[in-house]
């Protein structure tokens, strides 16, 4: 029977604990939290896309980066600081952010992010736990002309790999989400969905215990013991521990790690906020992005959750209150019936987004023959979670890989 450790209980490292438990691994998985603290799989906006195909390094970003670095309220904030792992991020994000990079990258981007959607429709389907997945697609709303533009051209481009997409008048708009809204029209996805994240990871996490699957919390992995090119131990701050296999699914705080690795994978947290409103019954029918703002927004029962900014500036969950107080002041361009003085910025959620410097993430074998690594999953961790884990597990078992990632590779760096 294969053993498996997984250091890190995000989204990532929760599937592919449950696609190895499927395949008969005895699995463990550690995390430097207690088991009720959050991570970044907790308290996003919960938008599964097979609609997003374009990386966060695409041509525009950095221009509009540039404007932005000036100003901490921005949707997109790189905090400027001497640290040569930024330098050396920002120069490689530069790199990436053309055309050709958007092109080569959107296939495998829209494949992952449908493969994964079915993947939690077969989740879903098993009947295990229930998560409030929802296929009612998602709708990308704006206010301006320019923006109705660009969102156009991506439609275009989406249709162009086969995505499903539809665009609406203002007035449709309306009829379909069944509020007071303030746009001049919308980009509809049908084949996108929701879950929970709250939900989804307290369940899953219930679900893999029942099934035998271990937890270890409050255990830092610091180091390792590699001999004979395994990793024969992983160092805690509860002590060594002896490992078969190992999967490093730590999320924003992999670089470190990595380097014990002998692996270079350049990782920058970016930090983002979520907060709910009630909105009672009068509710959003459709999840949506605020085009302009770059907030999602995703309806929960009575709750309308609201999901944005990123902040490129190190590893801290400290919150900024101006940084939400530019997602509250947006809102109010769109939602002109919503109060938003019910908004306490101190409740709001913080998480760190894992965000690799080409916008792909890194899913695949390490250096040494009993490591995988897979992170750097940025803004669509949640929906990647499923695939990952899977394609982790057809890796870690040797079986065929449902996909080709060799772009993927976590040794494009090293
Ligand atoms: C505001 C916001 C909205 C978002 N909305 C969406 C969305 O709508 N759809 C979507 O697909 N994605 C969304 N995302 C992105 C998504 O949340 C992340 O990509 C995803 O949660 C990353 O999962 P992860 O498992 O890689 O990392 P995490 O969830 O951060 O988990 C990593 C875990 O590793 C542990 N760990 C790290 N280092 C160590 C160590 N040395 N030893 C032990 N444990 C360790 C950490 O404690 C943590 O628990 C959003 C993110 C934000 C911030």
């Amino acid at each position: 029977m294969k053993e498996v450790t997984i250091i890190g209980s995000g989204v990532i490292g929760l599937c592919t604990a449950y696609y190895l438990n499927q395949q008969g691994a005895s699995v463990t998985i550690l995390d430097q939290n207690n088991a009720e603290d959050e991570n970044c799989s907790v308290g996003n906006a919960g938008l599964i896309v097979p609609s997003h195909f374009i990386p966060l390094a695409a041509p525009g970003v950095i221009t509009k980066g540039l404007k932005w670095m000036l100003n901490p309220t921005s949707p997109f904030y790189i905090k400027p600081r001497f640290n040569k792992d930024l330098i050396q991020w920002v120069w490689q994000f530069y790199k990436h952010s053309t055309a050709e990079h958007v092109f080569k990258s959107g296939q495998l981007l829209h494949d992952i992010n449908r493969l994964s959607k079915e993947l939690y429709e077969e989740i879903d389907g098993a009947g295990h736990f229930k998560f409030e997945f929802e296929r009612n697609g998602l709708m990308m709303l704006y206010n301006t002309e320019k923006a109705g533009e660009e969102e156009l051209e991506i439609a275009h481009k989406a249709k162009s790999l086969g995505i499903k997409v539809e665009s609406l008048t203002a007035h449709k708009v309306l009829e379909i989400q069944e509020i007071p809204l303030n746009v001049k029209g919308g980009v509809y996805y049908p084949d996108d969905a929701q879950l929970n994240p709250n939900v989804f990871m307290k369940k899953m996490k219930a679900h893999l215990k029942s099934k035998g699957v271990g937890f270890k919390w409050n255990t830092k992995v610091i180091g390792v013991v590699e001999e004979k090119n395994k990793i024969q131990k992983i160092k805690t701050n509860q002590g060594d521990l002896k490992v078969d296999n190992l999967v490093i699914a730590t999320g924003s705080w992999t670089s470190e790690l990595a380097t014990s690795l002998r692996l270079k994978i350049p990782i920058q947290a970016g930090k983002g906020y979520s907060f709910n409103i009630n909105q009672g019954k009068e509710n959003l029918k459709v999840p949506s992005v605020l085009c302009e703002a770059k907030i999602a927004v995703t309806p929960f029962g009575q709750d309308l959750r609201f999901a944005g900014t990123m902040g490129i500036q190190g590893l801290s969950l400290k919150k900024n209150n101006r940084r939400i107080d530019s997602i509250k002041k947006a809102i109010p361009k769109y939602f002109s019936s919503i109060n938003m003085d019910a908004v306490n910025a101190s409740e709001a959620w913080a998480g760190l987004r894992p965000c690799s410097p080409d916008g792909l993430p890194f899913i695949g074998k390490g250096k040494q023959d009993n490591t995988f690594i897979a992170t750097g999953h940025a803004m669509m961790g949640m929906s990647l979670g499923p695939i990952t884990g899977k394609l982790l597990t057809e890796m870690i078992t040797d079986q065929k890989q449902s996909l080709n990632i060799d772009k993927l590779s976590p040794l494009r760096y090293s």
